[in-house]
């Protein structure tokens, strides 16, 4: 039995493994892709201190093998179920089942989709969820980006040194991207290489084995227009995979794990960190934050518990 199982291995779970290995707990790290978690489809970071600029998969490798370097032991794998509500916590996994005296959910979220007909169908036939995934697809090509967000600003710019030209499709007129990012955008913009369609949102896909093009909605006038691209890029937020915790842990009205300060959920021996929790602010700095302080607590939970 180990002494914390941590779901997901992202830069919260990483950092809550270097916290309580060096502390030297038992750790067991289940991941389903590979150790990064969303930040390995980041391109360049320029905010997460220490670092002005650096890749999001290197920035991911190097909290990977320091976790590592102090003997994490880590399984590949999907959760297949969860019983945590005892004093040993178990999860069932494609690799058996583990045990352990404590767990941290540190299970990020998954890209929000459309939700526009054939969405499914177009997916890796013109539609990505992954700029730095899938960008180099679209070398010289027409594609259009959808979202207000930070990633589809971050998009963009990735884009922009590989394809012909972007459509940054926006529902509103006003963005949620950081005011720094934006002023890159526009200058691409007078440059012809980014074209905004604001107070806009896809209605349609065309295509037929791929897509060929899009039906935009101006929200305003109604007006339809019809884009005519290789890709298109969606980017307009993600959400918590907690389907299998609904029942166990409290949530919020969008499925986002609800904790306390010290990270801890409505059942005892249980931790929620990272993207997956409810909070405001979502960023690699604060993820690492959580995974701290969710260690340092479990060590005193396990202390008086066992
Ligand atoms: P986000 O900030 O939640 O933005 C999602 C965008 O998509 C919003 O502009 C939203 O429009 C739009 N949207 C949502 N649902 C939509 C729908 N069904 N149809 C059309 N548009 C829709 O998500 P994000 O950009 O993925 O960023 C997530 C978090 O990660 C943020 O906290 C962000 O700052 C952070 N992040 C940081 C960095 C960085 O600092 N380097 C990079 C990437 C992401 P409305 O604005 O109208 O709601």
């Amino acid at each position: 039995m180990y002494d914390i199982i941590i779901v997901g291995g992202g830069p919260a779970g990483l950092t809550a493994s270097i916290y309580a290995l060096r502390a030297k707990k038992s750790v067991l790290l289940i991941e389903k892709f590979s150790p990064g978690g969303q930040v390995v489809q980041t391109g360049k970071i320029e905010n997460y201190p220490g670092f002005k600029s650096i890749e999001g998969a290197e920035l991911s490798r190097l909290m990977f093998e320091q976790a590592s370097d102090l003997g994490l032991e880590v399984v590949y794998s999907d959760i297949l179920n969860y019983d945590i509500t005892g004093k040993i916590k178990k999860v069932k996994t494609y690799e058996g089942e583990f045990e352990a005296k404590t767990i941290i959910l540190a299970l990020g979220a998954v890209a929000r989709q459309l939700d526009v007909e054939n969405e499914k169908k177009f997916v890796g036939k013109g539609i990505s969820y992954c700029a730095t995934c899938d960008g180099n697809f679209f070398k010289d090509k027409v594609v259009a980006v959808v979202g207000g967000g930070n990633t589809s600003f971050e998009d963009c710019l990735y884009l922009s040194d590989i394809v012909k030209k972007i459509y940054l499709i926006h529902r509103r007129d006003e963005f949620r991207g950081d005011a720094h990012t934006l002023e890159k955008l526009k200058t691409l913009a007078l440059n012809g290489k980014i074209e905004f369609v604001l107070n806009s949102v896809v209605k349609e896909l065309k295509g037929e084995e791929k897509l060929n093009s899009i039906l935009v909605e101006n929200k305003i006038s109604k007006e339809v227009r019809e884009i005519k691209v290789d890709g298109l890029f969606v980017a307009i937020g993600r959400q918590p995979d907690t389907a299998l915790l609904k029942d166990i842990l409290t949530l919020d009205k969008n499925g986002y794990i609800i904790t306390d300060e010290n990270m801890c959920t409505n059942v005892d021996g249980v931790y929620a960190i990272g993207d997956v929790r409810e909070k405001r602010l979502r960023q690699i700095v604060t993820a690492c934050s959580d995974g701290a302080i969710a260690s340092v607590d479990i060590i005193d939970y396990i202390s008086k518990n066992f």
